[in-house]
């Protein structure tokens, strides 16, 4: 698996607690080696381990190994939060076909409410989930969980992207509208288990500047696999 932090590095940085155990136990690493650690913007680094207290270890860039590679555009998952783990589920299968971000949205229907203490908590577990599946994956980014927002919020914060929201009152097919998501920014929104409520899609339709509600086919799915089926086709679309 690789090295990866968090942020982005310009400068010495801790590694994580669970990354120092996995270089300084398992790679069985020692203070003064070189490592490549690749960082939350995908350039990968040749750094030296230049302390560790055991549980975190402290590092220095010495040069760039690999710059980052310019993406096409970014593909930014947008979800009602769901019940149990299922949640988690979407964020480890997004990350793994390529997401840039997961933002998990408070919506109408959800059945799921956090409060701001829940929030927090659960938006770093999202956070080390994606982390660990970029790890697994071999990607050289690792996608980031925004705040859970409000529907409204989410159309102030990302309204400047086009929205292809796969809603279940729709038919047109999403094929229909693929070839207009192939390159750029593109938010998939996904509605929670009970689905969007009417005045979220018009509040979409109206506020924002680019918003197609899409039919991903006639059965119901749930909103875990539509996430899925959504963005494969939107990944196949953009060739990977
Ligand atoms: N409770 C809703 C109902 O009975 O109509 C179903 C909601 S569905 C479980 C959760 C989300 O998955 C939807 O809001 C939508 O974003 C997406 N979804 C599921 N099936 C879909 C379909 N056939 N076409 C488009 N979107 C779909």
């Amino acid at each position: 698996r690789k090295v990866f932090t968090n942020t982005p590095i310009s400068g010495p940085f801790l590694l994580s607690p669970d990354d120092t155990r996995h270089v300084m136990t398992v790679l069985r690493h020692r203070v003064g080696d070189t490592l490549a650690v690749t960082d939350s913007t995908g350039q990968t680094f040749s750094c030296r381990i230049t302390a560790s207290d055991g549980r975190q270890a402290t590092l220095e860039p010495l040069e760039l190994l690999e710059a980052r590679q310019e993406r096409q555009g970014e593909v930014i998952l947008a979800a009602g939060l769901l019940k149990n783990d299922k949640f988690e589920w979407v964020v480890q299968k997004a990350a793994e076909l390529g997401v840039s971000r997961v933002v998990p949205v408070q919506m109408a229907h959800c059945v799921v409410k956090l409060n701001d203490a829940r929030r927090k908590d659960r938006c770093a577990r999202w956070q080390k989930i994606a982390a660990e599946a970029a790890k697994q994956c071999g990607r050289n980014d690792i996608p980031q969980i925004g705040d859970v927002v409000s529907f409204e919020g989410l159309v102030r914060d990302y309204g400047d992207k086009p929205f292809l929201i796969p809603y279940e009152r729709e038919t047109r097919p999403l094929r229909d509208v693929c070839a207009s998501v192939q390159t750029g920014d593109v938010v998939i929104c996904i509605g929670p288990e009970g689905g969007f409520a009417p005045e979220e899609i018009a509040l979409a339709e109206a506020r924002l500047a680019a918003c197609a509600t899409v039919s991903l086919g006639p059965r119901i799915l749930r909103a875990e696999t539509a996430a899925l089926a959504a963005l494969s086709i939107i990944m196949y679309e953009r060739g990977f």
